[in-house]
């Protein structure tokens, strides 16, 4: 650790010394505060997904999991950052994991990488389509136990937090997204870092039997100590060295760092939300990780073409054409193909075009123009995903009142008085379509700036940049106008929000 040069980023302000705020988030059961309730809605929804009313309009699985948790997750993505994970449910079967001592070993060294989160996120949103999980309250129930019970068997078999960095496709979405998050750890004086002996914020400051640590000596005389003991907490599970941290990938936003510091030099710093993806040095290069940030924005294609009646119309073909008459195999192939194999075309098709353009000519430069650029898909990524959750969250947000009223008359619960099943949209559809459309141009112009910018570092000869810059604004101006085009149709599950909601209200 030593060897690695610290990282300075100016700092703006510590989320954790404002008043109230600050002191909640620092406290030894802070994150707890969060997790509690989630892990409570976790359990509503599972009990009424395998129990309730198996209309997914009626029934607290569907609607809480497939309309208000993706729709909140994603502008808390963009707002405020990775709080999904920080307050995630899904880690406390981890902490008891922990508390029965059951430690396993490291991850793997040949899979301590981002291969398996993309095959994950591939096969949520396969899973997702063929077995129509928004609208089973009762496999919805199921994917969240899944979690659960993943999470457990990770953490009990292995250490690293090896579900949260390496599997679970929920975090791996927030992870990416984050990049453009207003909120990093950070360290304060990285000078502290350099004299800290102990390393708590990555080791931990937990020890079974209490013991001494000496941080400054004078004339022989301890000056400065501090403690270990059963209070404290374990250390970054995500083996992130806080002094070094450049960017929100793989953090949790745990907050364990900063209790487990003695030193009191840990800050969740508010920062310029374009930062990390400008600085071609946050994140490690890596083929997996820029394949990542590409392959996820072409999921948020996929995912919403997934849902319009031209899908269907490619699918019949295939069928004709290839004699596969099983759905799931059909949309197995048409996903792998378009959120995996032309993604890579693609992306390698424009990095050996950008660096051929600018004239680069070292061993290597299609790889290494691929991995600069990567970054340059989060906020296009970001706006078709936001583009498309937001509007299934701002026609059915309102939904979750009657829906939970619901819930409770079937415990003979009326005090939130009868469900009125009209409560649906929050904004008039106007609005929602501006908010789209604004989300998907805003994406894509950020993204194409970053790009410049990016192109711009990259080449200092005249010219150079401008070339190395085209054929990546000319792949996401295409993404853009195929995501105009795809919210433009009707959706399977914007008729459920209208439509088949209305249609579902009439029959009660
Ligand atoms: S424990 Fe605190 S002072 Fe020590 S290295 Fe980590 S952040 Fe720096
Ligand atoms: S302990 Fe690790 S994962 Fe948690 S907030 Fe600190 S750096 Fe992030």
């Amino acid at each position: 650790m030593a060897n690695v040069p610290l990282y300075k980023p100016p700092m703006l302000v510590d989320v954790l010394r404002i008043p109230l705020l600050g002191k909640i988030l620092r406290h030894p059961y802070g994150r707890l505060a969060l997790q509690a309730p989630l892990f409570i809605i976790a359990a509503l929804l599972i009990y009424d997904g395998l129990t309730g009313d198996q209309i997914a309009s009626k029934n607290l699985a569907t609607v809480g999991a497939w309309v208000q948790y993706r729709g909140i997750v994603a502008l808390a993505l963009l707002l405020l950052g990775n709080l999904f994970c920080m307050g995630c449910p899904f880690t406390l079967p981890r902490t008891l994991a922990r508390h029965l001592s059951i430690r396993g070993r490291r991850w793997p060294k040949a899979l301590r990488n981002k291969w398996i989160a993309i095959g994950g996120l591939f096969l949520f949103f396969w899973l997702y389509e063929w077995l129509d999980l928004w609208k089973s309250p009762w496999l919805t129930a199921w994917v969240i136990v899944a979690y659960f019970v993943g999470s457990f068997v990770l953490e009990a078999l292995f250490t690293e937090s090896a579900f949260c960095k390496y599997v679970c496709p929920l975090g791996t979405f927030n992870f990416v997204y984050s990049a453009t998050s207003p909120l990093q750890i950070r360290a304060k004086d990285h000078n502290r870092c350099h004299t800290c002996v102990g390393k708590e914020c990555v080791n931990g400051s937990y020890a079974e039997k209490p013991m001494i640590l000496i941080d400054e000596i004078t004339d022989g005389v301890p000056t400065k100590t501090h403690e270990h003991g059963p209070d404290g907490v374990l250390g970054c599970g995500l083996l992130l060295y806080v002094p070094q941290i450049k960017s929100n990938m793989d953090c949790t936003m745990c907050l364990d760092c900063v209790r487990a510091c003695p030193h009191d030099n840990v800050a969740l710093a508010v920062r310029n939300p374009l930062r990390e993806i400008l600085d071609l040095s946050a994140w490690p290069k890596r083929v997996d990780l820029g394949f990542l940030i590409v392959a996820l924005a072409f999921m948020g294609l996929v995912n919403a073409f997934g849902m319009i009646p031209p899908v269907y119309v490619l699918l019949v073909n295939i069928e004709s054409i290839t004699g596969i008459h099983s759905s799931g195999v059909l949309l197995f192939l048409v996903f792998f193909v378009a959120m995996l194999l032309i993604p890579a075309w693609l992306s390698f098709g424009a990095s050996w075009l950008s660096a051929k353009l600018a004239g680069a000519k070292k061993a290597g430069a299609v790889k290494s123009t691929f991995i600069a650029f990567a970054p340059a898909f989060v906020p296009i990524g970001l706006g078709i995903w936001l583009s498309h959750y937001m509007f299934h969250f701002l026609t059915g947000a309102l939904t979750i009142i009657p829906v939970f009223q619901y819930f409770l008359t079937t415990f003979g619960i009326t005090v939130l008085g009868q469900p009125n099943w009209g409560l649906a949209q929050i904004l008039p559809n106007e609005v929602i379509s501006f908010l789209e459309i604004s989300m998907l141009v805003g994406g894509y112009l950020v993204s194409a700036v970053v790009a410049r910018r990016i192109a711009g570092k990259l080449y200092s000869r005249p010219g150079a940049a401008q070339l190395a810059w085209m054929p990546w604004a000319l792949l996401m101006l295409g993404m853009i106008l195929f995501a105009a085009w795809v919210m433009s149709q009707p959706m399977e599950m914007r008729a459920v929000e209208t439509s088949w909601l209305i249609a579902q209200v009439g029959r009660l």
